[in-house]
């Protein structure tokens, strides 16, 4: 019997716990402000935003959306994040990625003020989850790890195989895995493009998470039976329908799902978790910096 993991569900809880936090904070005068800076083009990057402005204005924090012209200097944006620093109403920042290339990235994530920074991923902040003292942890893996709790998936001493060593993805993912604590724990293996056979690897794992950004590349002979199978990937692929693509993960979830002891779909599995944790740090942001203490979930 294979489980397959409701990921709104699980989110839908959590934004119910983080709604709690925002009355509280209202109760004492504090309005959680994240603010969204778009500089693309990009269908995929304009529509992840306009999906977390709508999730703010859903639970009580006050969306502010910045667009920036693709073609404009860098300077406009590092002067904006600069202004969004200095700016009381507002407790996170999230620059949408990618940015062009002409800007870097670097610099965009080394101007954001750390205690704004609800994306996790200034270098203080990845050296404070590292160092087993998170601040804000980045919002993917945190809601896997929220995926594996709701789930009833014990991580401790289990062997847990992720694929993917992205900055936003893959190493905080194996980085929360590894911690001591409820969610960690784990004797955790990262594997990435050069990796000789990867199968061997996924093959010999409690728990695989993919997060590789390739469509489908983790089939059922690539698992052992009863193995948990956390999907992070989002890829588009050519379709037959009005839209002209279809939304797939990095697991081809039919097979993988005859091994599966619970498997996430795609959609539906880890990305509304991605939008709830942004929720969660942003009004952990407002509560650090107005000192009114929340039970965040
Ligand atoms: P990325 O391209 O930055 O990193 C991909 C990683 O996968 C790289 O480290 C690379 O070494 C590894 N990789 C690539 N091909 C591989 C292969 N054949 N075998 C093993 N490893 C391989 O991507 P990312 O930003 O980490 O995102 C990964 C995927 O997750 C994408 O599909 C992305 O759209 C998706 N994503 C989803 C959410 C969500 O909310 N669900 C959030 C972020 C990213």
């Amino acid at each position: 019997m294979t489980t397959i993991i409701d990921g709104n569900a699980i989110a839908d809880q959590i934004r119910d716990d983080v709604s709690d936090c925002t009355d509280r904070l209202a109760s004492d005068g504090v309005t959680p402000g994240l603010a969204t800076v778009l500089m693309s083009d990009d269908g995929a990057s304009e529509t992840y935003v306009s999906m977390k402005q709508q999730a703010c204005a859903e639970i009580g924090i006050e969306g502010y959306h910045h667009e920036i012209d693709a073609d404009e200097p860098a300077e406009e944006l590092y002067d904006r994040i600069e202004e969004l620093n200095e700016d009381p109403a507002v407790h996170g920042i999230l620059v949408q990625m990618p940015v062009p290339d002409h800007v870097d990235k670097r610099t965009v994530l080394e101007s954001i003020d750390p205690m704004k920074d609800v994306d996790g991923f200034h270098p203080e902040n990845v050296g404070r989850l590292v160092a087993g003292n998170a601040r804000y942890k980045p919002c993917t893996p945190h809601g896997v790890q929220k995926i594996l709790a709701a789930t009833g998936v014990e991580t401790e001493g289990k062997d847990a195989v992720v694929v993917g060593r992205s900055d936003i993805v893959g190493k905080p993912m194996a980085n929360l895995l590894i911690q001591y604590g409820e969610g960690g724990n784990a004797t955790t293996t990262i594997c990435h493009s050069r990796t000789r056979n990867l199968a061997e690897r996924t093959r010999s794992a409690d728990i695989v998470i993919a997060a590789a950004g390739v469509p489908q590349m983790i089939d059922g002979s690539m698992l052992s039976d009863g193995t948990v199978v956390i999907d992070v990937g989002i890829n588009r692929v050519d379709a037959d329908n009005e839209k002209g693509y279809e939304l797939v993960g990095d697991v081809d979830f039919e097979s993988a799902a005859e091994k599966a002891s619970a498997i996430t779909p795609v959609p539906g599995g880890v990305g509304p978790l991605t939008i709830a944790m942004l929720m969660y740090n942003t009004v952990k942001a407002a509560s650090l910096q107005s000192g009114v203490a929340v039970d965040l979930p």
